[in-house]
């Protein structure tokens, strides 16, 4: 069982099978098993993505300035936060987002020391807008946080059971990788997460864990150290 988990769940995760902006239900039911992590006296951060919403490199993007397109994608990932926070707090567990860009009346601004503070005490911490600079990715601003918050694992929620050879939704005959290294990912040009993210998770050792959430209990599952998904080492 892990002592300190940060939680990367994508925008897309919240939008269920409409594909776009929040399914109420599934925010329901990721936020049922992120509250069951916590009871477990389990630290858990999320950092959430905004592609439900906007992302900067989209089609719908194409013709506008990359900066104010990522400020865009930046600023949905807050509604997700949001959105999350409030169905946390039904269960009547203490959560606060805390933001990369300046928005007082929102949410807190990210002062790490302040974010382990808040785990230690047993609230749920939400990471919003990513790292707070354009160009980057809310997957890179899940390795980052988990790094500076000293997280033992970060658990990446997708929609596949973890890590494979190729695209498994494409190509039948695609194995799945139970254990691989951050190396053999950047050499494969596996696209498991962004590059700078995997460069980042991979100079200082972090483990990741890529997992089906998909999967009633698997957020649990993982967190409690069961081997699920894909497990990638330095
Ligand atoms: N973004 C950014 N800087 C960051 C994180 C995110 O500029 O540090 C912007 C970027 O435009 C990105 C969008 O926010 O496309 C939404 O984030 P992301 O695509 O990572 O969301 P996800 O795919 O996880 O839903």
């Amino acid at each position: 069982m892990y002592k300190r988990i940060v939680l990367k769940l994508s925008g897309e995760a919240l939008a269920g099978d409409r594909g776009f902006g929040l399914d109420s239900q599934r925010v329901q039911e990721i936020t049922s098993e992120v509250v069951e992590v916590r009871k477990l006296g389990i630290e858990i951060a999320v950092v959430v993505g905004g592609g439900n919403f906007f992302r900067g490199v989209a089609q719908q993007a194409k013709e506008m300035d990359r900066v104010a397109a990522d400020n865009m994608g930046m600023l949905s990932t807050l509604i997700n936060a949001l959105a999350l926070q409030d169905a946390i707090e039904k269960h009547d567990v203490q959560c606060r987002v805390m933001t990369a860009i300046a928005m007082d009346q929102v949410a807190e601004p990210y002062i790490r020391r302040r974010a382990v503070r808040h785990l230690e005490k047993g609230r749920v911490v939400i990471f919003a807008a990513g790292i707070g600079n354009p160009f980057f990715s809310t997957d890179t601003a899940a390795s980052l946080r988990a790094m500076e918050i000293k997280a033992d694992v970060l658990m990446k929620a997708t929609k596949v059971e973890g890590i494979y050879s190729a695209d498994p939704v494409l190509f039948k005959d695609a194995v799945k990788y139970d254990e691989i290294t951050y190396m053999e990912i950047l050499q494969q040009g596996l696209k498991v997460m962004d590059l700078t993210a995997v460069s980042l998770c991979k100079d200082n050792n972090l483990p990741m864990i890529i997992f089906n959430m998909n999967q009633p209990g698997n957020i649990m599952r993982v967190a409690q150290g069961e081997k699920v998904g894909s497990l990638v080492t330095a």
